[in-house]
Parts: C-alpha cells; structure tokens; sequence
C-alpha cells in the first residue's frame, strides 16, 4: 500500500546558494499543506528531494489534492515502503504494487535504481537487472523498453527500500516565499484573483489591498473580496487584506475634479495608497489586474497615467491576455464564481460615461492640483483606519 510520497521539483534556477532557501521553503509549504489533511505526516528533504510519510490512516486523494496546489512540485511519486530491504522482498511488493497501477494490460519498461545506502549488497546495475528479470517473470504483460517505456519503475534503496512506478503532475513553479512579497490590488473582478495566482506561482508571497466605498459598495460586495482573497490563499498560502475606505476620497475626487477624468484619478489614488501601504509592510511592488486595452482605464495611455505614480515596480501577469484566456485561469483556481457574483464595485459607482480612454498626464496633474487642500489629510485617514484581515484556506 502506497505509504508515502516522493515529491520531485524541477532544479531550474536553483542552483548553488538558492538551492537550501529553496528546498527549505518547498518542505515547510508542504508542511503547511499537509496540516489541511487527516492524519500525521512526516516531512524530510534529502538528496534533492522531499519525501512524505503517512504515519497514520491517510486520504489519498485529500493529500494530492493539496500538493497538487503547492507551488514548486513538478511531481508527485506515490511510493510503497519496503522495511526489509532483502531484494527478493523488495521485488515481491514492487510487483505487487505494479499490478495494483497497471491491472493486466500489456507495457513496456525500464527499471531505475537508487542507492543511498551504500553497504546495500547489490549495485545499482545490478539491481536494475535482477528486478527487471523479476518483473518478467511475474507479470505476463510486461517487456523491457530502455529506450522509450511506457513505465518507468523506480527503486530507491534507503534505510528503507521505496518502490514506485506512477507519477503524477504537480503545479510547477517556486515555493511561496522564494521571491519576495508583493501588495496585489485586489478588486472583486475576475482578473486580479488571477494576477496573483500567477506571481503566487513564481514564490512570490502575497498581501493585498481592496478599496470599497460605504455605503456605495456594500458588505456583500467586501466580503466577496474576502472570499476571492482566502480562494487565491489555497495557492498562496496566508493572505493580510487591508481593506481601505475609500468613499471620502472618491467623493472629494468627484466634486473636484472634471468627471470624465476620474477613473483615471481614482485611480492613481488606488496605486499611490497601495504602494505607501506595500512599503509599510516590507513588500518590494504591485500587482493589478489590468489587461492592456479591456476597458477605457486600461488603454496604454491610461496605464501610463496610473502608472507615473508609483516607484515601485507594478506587475502586470495578465496584461497580455485575453478576457477568455483570463476566464480559463479563474474556472481552473476556482475563483470565477465568485468573481462573477452581481455586486457593485466602487470603480462603477462614480464612473462616468464618457471616460477619458487617452488622458493627457499634464490634464491630469492639473486637475488633481485641485485636491491640494484635503487629500494629504484625506489619504493619512484612509491609510491609518483601514481594517487587516488575515485570510487562509
Ligand atoms: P478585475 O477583474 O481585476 O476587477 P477589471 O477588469 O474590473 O479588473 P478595473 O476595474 O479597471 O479592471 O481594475 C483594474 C485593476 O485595478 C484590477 O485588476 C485591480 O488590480 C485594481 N482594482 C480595481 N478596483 C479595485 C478595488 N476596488 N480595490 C483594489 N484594487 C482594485
Ligand atoms: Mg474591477
């Protein structure tokens, strides 16, 4: 019976010093999935790779479930544990197991072997050899293939001996935590979920913020935000929201400013609270949502407006995708559902309806030069009363 797993990650980009930060952040976030199953677990990182023991009843299908949403696996080897390494035993439960995987259908194969034990009384080659004769004799259907198999048949010999011949697909990308963390702007859309999924699944570690505007934008419509940000935390792990009131400033904005000017300077104002609250909070940039040409903010003029106020960097995953492509990605991480729930945005409620699609910067500084009297105040207060929610799967 499968006891374990051997979790295989792919070495690009891994190489030398990174290569601990790496491994140790890859063990801790299977931990961290792991603690979501029933059951004990233990964890170990050897030799390049991270092997998972069931030390009690376990859910199969609950623990790749997890792992298979954990950043930085490339597979996923479910393993039987052999205690007696005696060779003819090690080749009863391979076979055993080969049978339980591959029914009685006809395969090809090779035999992989591994040796960290070094006293083993076999060699690699050996093993490789007398386990394939083995095999041969045991199941009717099966021939080697060195070349091309079908079934690659892997024995490892440890202070245990581990058999396994399946492999299932992980999500790829690097451990969470391995690159930095960065402030995701997240609205109740569809699209900025996804933008951060996507950087969450370079290791990038997430906070984030939403703007909503009482009582123009209800509770419902905040608690959709909570929702979609703790859906993004099963890929992400934990998630801090900041929520930030943004009514006062939009309103100030609205009677200000020329109206068909202000989405564009709401939102500058969205990027400028969002980058002061990145830096209180050791993030080193931004991340939107924005697709370059979906909607009259996102035109290349409009996200130069935005973007001319922030020093920070600001990432952009989705910018070249198309709504559908976008569509995809939210249907798969499970976030389209609640992307999609009918309630208002505070980017909706002032919106104008003829917006600016190619705003002038020189305009709109302009025009922003009206807020002089109140905004820096306005902007402290928005910043220091916003509410901190931390969300987990
Ligand atoms: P989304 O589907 O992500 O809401 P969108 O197509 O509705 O995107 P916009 O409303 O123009 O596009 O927003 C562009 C980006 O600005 C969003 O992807 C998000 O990153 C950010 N944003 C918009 N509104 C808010 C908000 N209320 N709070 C936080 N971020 C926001
Ligand atoms: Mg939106």
């Amino acid at each position: 019976m499968v006891k374990a797993f051997l979790i295989k990650y792919s070495e690009i980009g891994i190489k030398g010093k990174n290569r601990y930060m790496f491994e140790d952040a890859l063990r801790d976030r299977v931990k961290e999935k792991l603690e979501k199953c029933e059951g004990e677990f233990l964890v170990e990182r050897e030799n390049g790779r991270i092997y998972v023991e069931a030390k009690s009843e376990y859910d199969f299908e609950e623990v790749v479930g997890q792992l298979s949403k954990c950043f930085g696996i490339a597979h996923i080897c479910p393993v039987v544990l052999v205690e007696d390494k005696t060779f003819e035993i090690v080749c009863k439960e391979l076979v055993d197991h080969m049978k339980e995987e591959l029914g009685d259908r006809e395969f090809t194969f090779k035999v992989f072997a591994k040796r960290s034990d070094k006293n083993y009384v076999m060699t690699s080659p050996e093993i490789c050899r007398e386990a394939g004769a083995y095999i041969i004799d045991h199941i009717p259907g099966a021939k080697v293939d060195v070349h091309h198999p079908e079934v690659s048949v892997n024995i490892e010999i440890r202070h245990r001996a581990y058999v396994y011949v399946s492999s299932i697909k992980g999500p790829g990308g690097m451990p969470v935590g391995t690159s930095g963390k960065a402030m995701l702007l997240l609205s109740g859309g569809i699209d900025s979920p996804v933008a951060g999924y996507m950087m969450a699944k370079r290791g990038v570690r997430i906070e984030a913020v939403y703007f909503h505007a009482p009582p123009y934008t209800s509770e419902r419509a905040k608690q959709k935000v909570v929702d979609l940000a703790e859906l993004v935390s099963d890929y992400a792990g934990e998630i801090r929201l900041h929520v930030v009131n943004f009514t006062d400033i939009q309103m100030y904005i609205y009677d200000k400013c020329p109206h068909d000017e202000l989405t564009i300077i709401m939102r500058r104002y969205m990027m400028k609270i969002a980058e002061h609250i990145a830096g209180e909070t050791d993030c080193m940039s931004l991340i939107t949502g924005e697709s370059v040409g979906q909607v009259a903010s996102q035109t290349m003029q409009s996200l130069v407006a935005t973007n001319a106020v922030c020093r920070m960097p600001v990432f952009r995953p989705v910018i070249a995708f198309d709504k559908q492509d976008i569509i995809d990605i939210a249907e798969k991480i499970n976030t389209f559902e609640t992307s999609i729930l009918p309630y208002e945005d505070c980017c909706t409620t002032f919106v104008a309806k003829h917006p600016v699609t190619k705003p002038d910067l020189y305009k709109i500084e302009k025009s922003e030069r009206n807020l002089e009297e109140k905004i820096d105040e306005m902007f402290e207060k928005a910043v220091s009363e916003r509410e901190i929610i931390s969300v987990k799967m």
